[in-house]
């Protein structure tokens, strides 16, 4: 039997003196034992904090933060990455908003659903919380993950903030599980993704199951909720209706963004400020064009129709912000929370890179990253610093004004990216991204520069999830120049660059800080 490699990382360590062993080209500084190492700015993070400090002033409160999340969308979608018009979905709000703020170009997610979206609201990454994988229909979880985790917005709530989840949550729909029983005030929308519903309701894609009665009461002996539910964290809880047709799933984000345009003009009228993450249910298939914007995109398919309609809706909420007065009080981040899920295709997105979800190849985890905030984001601005979405967490925080309410007992991966994102010339303070796969740590990107000790490899075109397998490298790390090769092709190795060996030394001290914070298991 083989050691796992993660006990293989963290042995190694073992023989270094401390936690904070790196390599010769890291600048990144560890100021608390539990928290990720940042490269310090000072000068960015004052200068930023003056502008902060007038733009409260002006409104006498704390900043709203809107996150807009899209479903599997991938990083060559939007227009303004490539995609667009040129690939039959024209996307001009996001398109707008990038050329009106920042536009990441090194934005990495985790590399599927669930294990994004709870390192979002968490900070930590998923082989710390135990959220490794999507919570599927059958899954019966041993332990509610959420104990012993703080969420943003517990945080932000005690901050002062309201906190609104409107779309898909995919990260439990068990009592105790709830979005309104983690911290968010009020919750609307559907506890998992598309498939899991459409499955039970469209004869056309799954007739084996949908034709036979047999077998759909057996499934829905599962038990699953596909219901649209409106959640209080009082306990109240309203089942509003159920998706009984493919075209209620083709209908179900327009009635979300309606209800998100709703509530943002209640929220802007109250002296607190609100936190609003919006996780649309498109463009995750199965994706059912919506009456009004069947045929809307170019190229017709529903996987482009969907594209074309997120972009729309993320239009009327930017709308609806300037339109209830808030709009230059607001950091609006939109994001989609992993790579496109090629085994879908063609109900799939595009990526340049190579991979897709289910892998931490660039295509798995190289997504949009749109940062636009009126008055305090410079237009224009591009960036290729990292960004790993999991530092919208420490963000959301520092904007709060609760650096102080972080958690101390255990390890935050999240690094507060506030000055980058709003100073005009702003740079990165993350140095390395760390790529997991469950609870295999597969690669680190530093720089330009990523290596890979285990790669996933599918065994029929686009079959990422569904026919791939998880495979240990040879004798050295698979090393790639991510600007000369950005599709991860031809490895430069040792015999170009052995002197980035020492970038081992980083994944080393990264697995170290397991020993003294060991991950959660909750049975998936
Ligand atoms: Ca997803």
């Amino acid at each position: 039997m083989k050691a796992s490699p993660l006990l293989a990382l963290v042995l190694v360590p073992l023989l270094l003196p401390s936690l904070s062993a790196q390599s010769a080209l890291n600048r990144s500084i560890r100021t608390a034992e539990n928290m990720e190492p940042s490269i310090p700015r000072p000068e960015q993070d004052k200068a930023v904090a003056e502008k902060l400090a007038a733009l409260e002033k002006k409104t006498g409160k704390k900043p709203n933060v809107v996150w807009l999340l899209v479903d599997d969308m991938g990083f060559g979608d939007p227009g303004c990455y490539g995609g667009g018009k040129a690939i039959g979905a024209d996307t001009p709000h996001m398109d707008r908003l990038a050329a009106q703020g920042l536009r990441l170009t090194s934005c990495y997610s985790q590399n599927t659903c669930t294990p994004t979206r709870s390192a979002m609201l968490t900070g930590r990454l998923p082989v710390r919380t135990g959220l490794t994988r999507p919570i599927l229909a059958g899954d019966k979880l041993t332990v509610n993950p959420w104990d012993g985790e703080t969420s943003l917005p517990k945080i932000l709530g005690e901050s002062g903030y309201n906190t609104l989840l409107v779309g898909k949550w995919h990260i439990g729909s068990a009592k105790g599980m709830r979005p309104h029983e983690v911290g968010f005030d009020e919750y609307y929308g559907y506890y998992g993704a598309q498939k899991e519903t459409s499955q039970a309701v469209d004869p056309a894609r799954y007739p084996d199951l949908v034709l036979d009665p047999e077998k759909l009461a057996r499934y829905e002996k599962m038990g699953e909720d596909h219901s649209l539910v409106h959640g209080f964290k009082d306990g109240k809880l309203d089942v509003i209706s159920d998706i009984k047709s493919t075209e209620d799933m083709a209908r179900a984000d327009k009635v979300l963004t309606d209800f998100s345009v709703t509530k943002v003009k209640e929220l802007a009228k109250s002296d607190k400020p609100f936190f609003l993450m919006h996780a649309f249910m498109k463009v995750h298939t199965d994706n059912y064009a919506h009456p009004d914007f069947k045929g809307m995109s170019a190229s017709k398919y529903p996987y482009k129709d969907a594209m074309c309609e997120v972009d729309m809706e993320i239009g009327m909420i930017v709308k609806a912000l300037e339109e209830a007065g808030t709009l230059e009080n607001t950091l609006v981040f939109i994001t989609s929370d992993n790579g496109p899920q090629m085994d879908g295709w063609p109900d799939a997105g595009y990526t340049p890179f190579r991979g897709a979800k289910g892998t931490t190849w660039e295509g798995g985890v190289r997504v949009p990253g749109i940062a636009y905030w009126k008055g305090m984001i410079a237009p224009g601005r591009v960036s290729d610093e990292v960004f790993d979405l999991m530092d919208l967490f420490n963000t959301a925080v520092h904007l709060a004004g609760a650096d102080d309410k972080l958690p101390k007992d255990r390890y935050i991966d999240g690094i507060d990216q506030t000055s980058f994102l709003l100073h005009d010339e702003g740079l990165g303070k993350r140095e390395c991204v760390f790529f997991w796969w469950k609870s295999d740590l597969m690669a680190v990107r530093m720089r330009e520069y990523k290596e890979h000790v285990k790669v996933i490899l599918p065994h029929s075109t686009f079959m990422h999830i569904d026919m791939a397998t998880v495979n240990d490298v040879g004798t050295a790390p698979w090393l790639f120049n991510l600007y000369i090769d950005p599709k991860e092709e031809l490895p430069v190795g040792h015999r170009m660059n052995a002197w980035l060996a020492s970038l081992g030394a980083d994944m080393a001290a990264h697995a170290a800080t397991f020993r003294k914070y060991p991950p959660k298991k909750v049975g998936l």
